[in-house]
């Protein structure tokens, strides 16, 4: 086990403790992610092209952290703080303007972003150094800067009490050199799909077939379990208890159900707690909008048409703001050819990102209002209604980041090749990969059966599968206890598929 902790073990921690404990015992870890490489790529590159924009930076480097400490400097680049088992390495330190007079030079920490925004780990690592630099410099910094990837130079406040820093810390000094027993349980959380030890995480989550592979367990439902002796999925799938009625009372929409997800898993059966409604149209449309959230960009608009003879499909892309524009424009005139149309798509992420275009050029009226009109959010037709079996596919978000890795450093061109097969599934991504997220962690067979109910459900299928669904047969569940098969059989709208 290291004994000689940095910034990068501090921000580790935050993430999640296991990986900053793998990290620390020298544990075999994976490739970083491709939007983890790509971002840190960006960040050097940002450092190096703002450190050379201050001026003073060349008198400056080179010397030590004690030495400018001692002569003051304006600035001092690229240091290594160190104190006793602690160190921090910032871009850079740079002479505070608001010190007390009488209180000599003090110090504020610069870092370099990846992305075009400040986000949680940015103020966690400034946090971090801003410790260590306390202990160095006895007053305790007030705040620190980051420098975006657009150029922006941000202030952010720090923590002068340092809690959250001297807490963990602590923890990360009582973990032994050599011993196991301390290894934290893998749980999986949001940070999982970028981090590089996720294989084997994924795996050990899977073996022991923890309560974090499904979907919406929050930390907090997780200790609530935990409390009461429940630390398995199946162990949680035993404690469903369906509703006394079943009827959904009028105008109430059925709620994501941990417990039934759990039971979902462990019989392999899709429940439906509510039967999805979608609207359906001779003609359809299938809308899905690819962008860069850091940057509040949009490169690529793709659109399925469904004519009931065909199906064609049409890709707009954005190199930059002025063609974001122009591809909005052609998205819209392709939405109105079909006016009666109904818009489909996966989530809020495409009505947000057609608002906020529309907000920003207010070009088209009444035909964007036509637009706007015909959006149907698939996600809140099935989420929560229908509770399908299997496991999400990490990669998803994943997948995400590493188009965007694609687009930003290689060129939106070469994205297109990667993507185009996307577009040309536009629906079955949206039914494919956007709908597992149901569950973290995978598992193949139970996403090709999900894929297969959502496409039937959505897919030209709706009545016959609503007849399979809640026809006249018999329900029934294998698997669990007599009791639970019966309960379930007598209050739920369980139906084999
Ligand atoms: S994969 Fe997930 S659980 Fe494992 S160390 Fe990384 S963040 Fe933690």
């Amino acid at each position: 086990m290291r004994t000689l902790f940095d910034t990068d073990d501090y921000a580790a921690y935050c993430h999640c403790p296991r990986k900053a404990f793998l990290s620390l015992s020298g544990h075999p870890a994976g490739n970083p992610h491709e939007y983890v490489q790509a971002i840190a790529a960006t960040a050097a590159k940002n450092a190096s092209s703002q450190l050379r924009a201050l001026a003073a930076a060349a008198a400056a480097a080179g010397r030590s952290v004690a030495e400018d400490l001692r002569s003051q400097a304006d600035l001092i680049v690229r240091p290594t703080i160190q104190f006793r088992d602690l160190a921090a390495s910032p871009v850079a330190l740079l002479a505070s303007k608001n010190t007390a007079p009488g209180k000599g030079v003090q110090y504020e920490p610069v870092l370099a972003a990846g992305t075009c925004r400040v986000d949680v780990e940015h103020k966690n690592r400034l946090n971090y150094i801003g410790y260590v630099l306390t202990q160095v410099q006895h007053s305790p910094p007030a705040r620190g800067l980051v420098f975006t990837a657009d150029g922006a130079r941000h202030s952010v406040r720090l923590d002068t009490t340092h809690r959250a820093v001297e807490s963990a810390i602590a923890i990360l000094r009582t973990w032994p050199a050599d011993s196991k027993a301390a290894e934290p349980p893998a749980v999986l959380n949001d940070h999982c799909p970028s981090c590089e030890f996720r294989v084997g995480c994924e795996e050990k989550a899977r073996q022991a077939d923890d309560l974090s592979l499904l979907d919406r367990v929050t930390p907090k439902l997780l200790r609530r379990y935990h409390k009461k002796g429940i630390f398995t999925v199946k162990q949680l799938s035993y404690i469903f208890r369906p509703r006394r009625s079943r009827k959904v009372p009028h105008g109430k929409t059925a709620s994501f159900n941990v417990e039934l997800q759990a039971l979902a898993v462990r019989t392999g059966k899709i429940y439906l707690q509510q039967v999805p409604k979608l609207t359906r149209n001779s003609v359809e449309l299938f809308l899905d909008i690819e962008g860069v959230p850091d940057r509040g960009s949009y490169y690529l608009f793709g659109v399925l048409v469904c004519d009931g003879k065909a199906t064609t499909y049409h890709s707009y892309w954005a190199d930059d703001a002025k063609h974001e524009h122009e591809a909005f424009a052609a998205l819209v005139d392709k939405l109105t050819e079909h006016p009666d149309a109904p818009i489909y798509h996966y989530g809020r992420y495409e009505k947000q990102a057609l608002a906020t275009l529309e907000g920003r050029g207010r070009h088209h009226g009444v035909a964007f209002e036509s637009v706007r009109k015909r959006l149907v959010n698939i996600s809140a037709s099935i989420y929560g209604k229908g509770v399908l079996p299997g496991e999400v596919q990490p990669p998803e978000g994943a997948r995400e980041v590493s188009w965007r890795n694609v687009v930003l450093h290689r060129g939106i061109r070469s994205a297109e090749s990667r993507l185009a097969p996307s577009l040309g599934g536009v629906l079955r991504r949206l039914l494919q990969g956007k709908a597992a997220h149901l569950q973290r962690g995978r598992l193949p067979s139970a996403a090709a059966s999900n894929q297969r109910a959502l496409e039937d459900i959505c897919d030209g299928g709706l009545q016959a599968q609503q007849r399979r669904l809640c026809g006249p047969s018999k329900a029934t569940v294998h698997g669990g206890s007599r009791r639970d098969s019966q309960e379930v059989r007598r209050h739920t709208e369980v139906r084999e598929r």
